[in-house]
């Protein structure tokens, strides 16, 4: 077994603390990382507070073989990763006289003359070296603290991204040599994620081969495995062999692998079998449609939708009759069958799909709550309906985004099943 390398991130900056600015930089780094080999296993926020960053830096060269540290390399006076780095360290900052060549050279060049403030970005840590930044002003640092490396690099995202694809991976490369990471994702849906999880447990279990995570939103479950080995070819099979026994457990719940979003799923089949879908919305308010074309190649299928939100517009536009609405009510199985039949049927086309519901916050009662929502999906032949109730407090876009899901979802199993009598 490999010893595994461990990395800390740490994001600096009062914006990201404060939750003006979302670190999408820890996200970043924390994928390239797992892909040349080494295991992120703490991702650390802190404000622009030299003494709070300076212990965050300790603790983290004291766990760490590698941190990776972005931010505050800037030139203002909330920039303070230089001071705190080298207050971790217990080393001075001494000026770096070619940084400071090259940040009067870049003025030069743009004809300005170099503010005091930007002096300060040439001092760094006695000892440490510097990463060039081609992109900015601020370079970058690399410094080893005991038997951990430290690189600190800007805060801005494309300059963090050029200055870690050019000066850091290819260290890294070298350093985790003989461990590579291989992730493999599943797409499910038609699952609670806690019976889901159930049905993998076994899986889950820490240290038994692959790493098995689960995640969901917006009711699509992703299941996600991580495997290790000395080489791609080795953690290639490590995660096929945990990938296949996934499949065979989940079956039909699995709408894609990688990041397929379930339109994309659903196209790919209605492109494959030649069908069209039309579709009638009220609750949903035109997302369904949104979502079906969304897919590049959408007219390949997509043939139209009716946004029927109001009674009337449902008895105007599509025939219901008022009689049927009065009886059921709106939000209904009756009422969501009688817009997807309608729909299909005005437009030709082989599914129409149709969604009804409460998206609230308002308008629901006892006996239909806000987050119940009828959806539908009619063929020449048949007509199936399935009753959704959301938790109304996760809010009308969740409501919104589920019940195009559901019914998404609804659609590809009636494809697959199709596909499978035909074999
Ligand atoms: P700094 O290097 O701390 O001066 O950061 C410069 C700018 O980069 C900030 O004002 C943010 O807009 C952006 N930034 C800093 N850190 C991050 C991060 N972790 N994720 C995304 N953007 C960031
Ligand atoms: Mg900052």
């Amino acid at each position: 077994m490999l010893h595994p390398v461990q990395a800390h991130i740490i994001s600096i900056g009062t914006e990201l603390t404060a939750g003006l600015t979302v670190d999408t930089n820890a996200a970043w780094l924390a994928k390239r990382l797992a892909a040349v080999g080494f295991v992120v296993d703490r991702h650390v926020t802190v404000s622009d507070n030299q003494p709070a960053i300076s212990d965050v830096i300790i603790s983290a060269a004291a766990h760490a073989d590698i941190v990776l540290i972005t931010g505050g390399l800037g030139p203002t006076a909330d920039d303070l990763t230089r001071e705190a780095l080298a207050g971790a360290a217990e080393r001075p900052l001494v000026l770096h006289r070619p940084s400071f060549d090259q940040l009067s050279a870049y003025f030069q060049k743009i004809e300005r003359a170099m503010p005091d403030t930007n002096r300060r970005q040439a001092y760094m840590p006695e000892g440490a070296d510097v990463i060039d930044n081609a992109r900015g002003t601020a370079p970058g640092i690399r410094l080893q603290i005991g038997s951990t490396t430290v690189f600190a690099l800007p805060g801005v995202p494309s300059e963090m991204r050029a200055m870690f694809r050019e000066t850091v991976e290819p260290e890294l490369r070298g350093r985790s040599a003989g461990s590579v990471i291989v992730t493999g994702t599943l797409r499910c849906f038609g699952m609670g994620e806690a019976r889901l999880g159930e049905m993998i447990e076994d899986l889950m279990t820490p240290g038994c081969g692959p790493l098995v995570g689960v995640t969901a939103a917006d009711a699509i479950i992703s299941v996600h495995v991580t495997a290790r080995g000395a080489n791609s070819l080795e953690a290639s099979a490590a995660a096929d062999d945990t990938l296949a026994v996934l499949r065979d457990r989940l079956g039909s719940l699995i709408f894609a692998e990688k990041n397929e979003t379930l339109q994309q799923a659903v196209a790919t089949l209605l492109i494959e079998r030649k069908n069209t879908v039309a579709t009638a919305e009220s609750c949903t308010g035109g997302l369904l449609a949104k979502k079906l074309t969304d897919v590049p190649g959408s007219s390949a299928y997509f043939l139209g939708g009716f946004v029927t939100y109001a009674d009337e517009a449902k008895t105007s536009q599509l025939g219901i009759s008022p009689e049927a609405i009065a009886q059921h009510g709106a939000v209904s199985e009756e009422v969501a069958a009688l817009l997807a039949e309608a729909c299909r049927s005005r437009l030709n086309a082989d599914f129409g799909l149709a969604t009804t519901g409460i998206a609230g916050p308002t308008g629901g009662s006892a006996e239909k709550p806000v987050g119940l929502v009828y959806i539908a999906v009619a063929t020449k032949t048949e007509t199936v309906t399935r009753r959704l109730l959301t938790n109304a407090e996760l809010g009308r876009d969740v409501i919104r985004q589920r019940s195009c899901n559901a019914i998404l979802n609804l659609l590809r199993r009636h494809l697959i099943s199709d596909v499978s009598q035909r074999v």
